[in-house]
């Protein structure tokens, strides 16, 4: 059997059933392990701790399977934690065909990611143990859900960081169309999952797009949105198809806009309701300030500023400007919804960081909502790290 044996006192973080164990608290590696392998985590007194997976190359040398002694970590673990995943999210089907089934270390299964849209599943393995176990997962998957088609983009940086190698290509099935179209609240959106962000799709904002529906809704026919960093225009056609009568989507990527306008068309829109910027958003910002343009709603989705701690201050810096600049294109009365993915930037520094910018544009803003991403990416409660998407709604006044 392969031990890994922490030093004295670095068993307190497992004790509380945190999953990762770091390079600093490892004495020794028994036995050998290689990349993948199961190993027994023991205290520096020989005491078991977790079942997890060896990584010699990443700072995080154990991700932990499981903290019970009796576990058996094998083909039948793996398929009994995707099974549980997989039905955990059961209560999404009447909203949507598109959901994250397996989100890592929430679901037991550190950097093991899945998700479906409509026919097509999308997978990542970004660490040694769930890529050692990669066949296992995904026939589970398949027998879980009874989709055929597994397209595999493990492409993330994350991978990387545990000395694996980028991987992309088709698991099971078929090759997946350029465009799988997916319906979430009645609204559709096409999904390029070969080339497309992430997976192909921001699943993790589902819920903020029904907000924006609902606020469209209420601000009536003349509603207009301004969606800042846009990606494929999500929170413009949520609010397009409550009614609102106008979308101005910004976003530096002229393939995501592209395919944005062709989600407008898919969804019946009319090509003048939906105005694309192809464009940094801080000179979009400037420009419609300029333009003397006011929305109804504003959105600020910006990508990750801060990918780890070391960027925190800099982060805050660029969280503040975006903010204060969105700000000033809000209606009185209308809405603005601000986010950060930074898992280094908490919800706390996140909202002084928006105060400080409201402070600044002297406008008055109220807190209405915190916005969160939905329960296909639940986390944990000892895994803190899982929790990554916080949003803020608020409302001037
Ligand atoms: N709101 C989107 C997801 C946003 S992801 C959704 O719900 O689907 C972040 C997006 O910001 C990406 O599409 C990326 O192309 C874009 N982006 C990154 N930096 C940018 C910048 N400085 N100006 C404009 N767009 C930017």
């Amino acid at each position: 059997m392969n031990d890994v044996v922490l030093k004295p006192g670095k068993e307190k973080s497992l004790l509380r059933r945190h999953p990762w164990v770091y390079a600093t608290a490892v004495a020794q590696a028994v036995g050998r392990p290689l990349a993948g392998d199961t190993v027994r985590v023991v205290d520096s007194q020989g005491n078991f701790l977790a079942w997890g997976a060896y990584s010699p190359e990443s700072q995080i040398r154990v991700r932990c399977w499981s903290f019970h002694e009796s576990d058996r970590i094998d083909t039948g673990w793996m398929a009994a934690r995707v099974a549980d995943a997989v039905s955990r999210r059961a209560s999404l089907a009447a909203r949507t065909d598109a959901v994250r089934l397996v989100f890592g270390e929430a679901d037991a299964l550190p950097g093991f990611v899945a998700d479906r849209y409509a026919g097509q599943l999308v997978v990542q393995f970004l660490a040694a143990g769930v890529e050692r176990w990669r066949e296992a997962l995904v026939d589970a998957l398949v027998a879980a859900t009874g989709c055929g088609n597994v397209y595999e983009r493990s492409d993330a940086a994350a991978r990387e960081r545990e000395g694996l190698a980028a991987r992309t290509g088709v698991l099971r099935g078929d090759e997946p169309p350029a465009e799988v179209e997916i319906i979430e609240d009645g609204v559709r959106y096409g999904v390029d999952v070969i080339h497309g962000h992430k997976t192909g799709f921001y699943l993790d904002q589902r819920e903020s797009r029904k907000r924006v529906a609902e606020l469209a809704a209420l601000c009536g026919p003349d509603a207009t949105i301004l969606n800042c960093f846009s990606y494929t225009g999500g929170f413009s056609l949520a609010a397009l198809r409550a009614g609102a009568a106008h979308a101005v989507s910004v976003d530096s990527s002229a393939d995501a806009l592209a395919m944005a306008a062709r989600n407008a068309a898919r969804n019946g829109l009319a090509a003048t309701a939906f105005e694309c910027r192809v464009s940094k958003v801080a000179d979009a910002q400037k420009a419609l300030a300029a333009e003397g343009r006011l929305f109804d709603i504003v959105v600020l989705d910006p990508p990750k500023f801060a990918p780890s701690a070391h960027h925190v201050d800099k982060a805050a810096r660029a969280y503040k400007d975006v903010n204060l600049k969105g700000m000033k294109l809000v209606k009185p009365g209308g809405y603005l919804l601000t986010f950060s993915c930074s898992g280094a930037i908490g919800v706390d520094l996140f909202q002084k960081i928006v105060a400080g910018a409201a402070i600044d544009s002297r406008e008055d803003f109220v807190l209405l909502e915190r916005l969160a991403a939905g329960i296909d990416h639940p986390m944990r409660m000892t895994h803190p790290e899982g929790e990554y998407l916080k949003g803020l709604l608020l409302q001037r006044v």
